[in-house]
């Protein structure tokens, strides 16, 4: 999905300084952003409290909608650099087209990862005909220094490895949970995974002390650390976790993010992650001008024009402000 605020402002992100090295339970409400006239997706990252998580640096939660008649999602063609994007779903189908030539449909629970490296453009839609919901999770994941400069890429894995316990299944998104590990590419430490438990159930999820972790509500109600979650809100829950509790009270569907702290300081702008405010002035013109970020066949429409890049200086912010 693209960023679709049209007030796209600068902002930076990552470093060591704002880890939470402890166990926290900071809960983090959305922003609402409208995406086309009727429809909103729920902003938790970059958050107002919390910038990233791990190298996890944008996540939006949308729907469940009903678009039984209504064209869905239909995001024209718009470019990325310096990330990859992870595309989630609970319910409906998303077309995915991109520069690399990639046509792909994803559908629930199956992972649809593209890696932008240094420059790609791609359009996602609701196809035709289309389920009657759509519900989901747009993740943007940043990419290390080291890496984010290689070549563009698509993957899209129909039947991801799962740990499962008495009333709880999880899906490997991206990383390792539990010995079981995600065919996805990855440039960093990362944990992505799909929980969804029944009703009554009580569990355990084994971690890793050096991540820090955050849970995104997609559906239901759950507990999770015994502070109770509403969906399209996540919970911060810090660094030094071994386990974490979670606890049903009705069928419910969660998100667990994770990872090493980003040590990086990196700058998001609209659809870009760079270094430095030069290199996002270059890759707008670079979009605008029509050549470095490829170009997306089959879309039917025009592609997104960039917003107007702030006049406003960056400021360093850090993790959390
Ligand atoms: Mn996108």
């Amino acid at each position: 999905m693209s960023n679709l605020d049209r007030q796209a402002t600068l902002s930076v992100c990552g470093g060591r300084g704002f880890v939470v090295a402890e166990p926290v339970r900071e809960l983090l409400s959305p922003r609402r952003v409208p995406l086309g006239e009727s429809t909103e997706v729920r902003r938790l990252l970059p958050n107002l409290g919390r910038r990233m998580v791990g190298a996890w640096a944008f996540v939006d939660h949308y729907g469940p909608d009903d678009i039984a008649d209504e064209p869905g999602m239909q995001v024209p063609p718009h470019p990325h650099m310096g990330l990859q994007t992870v595309s989630w779903l609970h319910d409906g189908e998303v077309l995915h087209r991109d520069s690399t030539g990639s046509l792909a449909t994803i559908r629930p629970r199956e992972l649809g990862l593209m890696t932008s490296g240094r420059a790609i453009s791609h359009s996602e839609e609701s196809p035709r005909p289309h389920a009657r919901f759509l519900h989901g999770a747009q993740l943007w994941v940043a990419l290390p220094d080291a890496h984010r400069h290689v070549e563009p890429d698509f993957e899209h894995y129909t039947d991801l490895p799962v740990v499962t316990a008495p009333g709880l299944t999880a899906t490997v998104v991206l990383g390792s949970l539990d010995g079981a590990a995600s065919p996805g590419t990855t440039y960093s430490p990362i944990v992505g995974a799909d929980l969804a438990l029944t009703r009554g159930t009580e569990a355990n999820l084994p971690l890793d002390p050096d991540f820090e972790y955050a849970v995104l509500a997609m559906s239901g109600e759950a507990h999770v650390d015994g502070v109770p979650l509403m969906p399209g809100s996540m919970l911060y829950l810090g660094c030094g976790r071994t386990e974490l509790p979670l606890r049903a009270e009705s069928d419910a569907g969660l998100m667990l993010l994770g990872g090493e702290p980003f040590e990086e300081e990196i700058i998001m702008w609209w659809n870009f992650i760079g270094r430095s405010q030069q290199e996002i002035e270059d890759a707008r013109r670079g979009w605008m001008e029509g050549a470095r970020f490829g170009e997306v066949k089959g879309y039917d429409g025009a592609p997104l024009p960039a917003p107007t890049l702030p006049l406003t200086p960056l400021k360093a912010r850090g993790r959390v402000r």
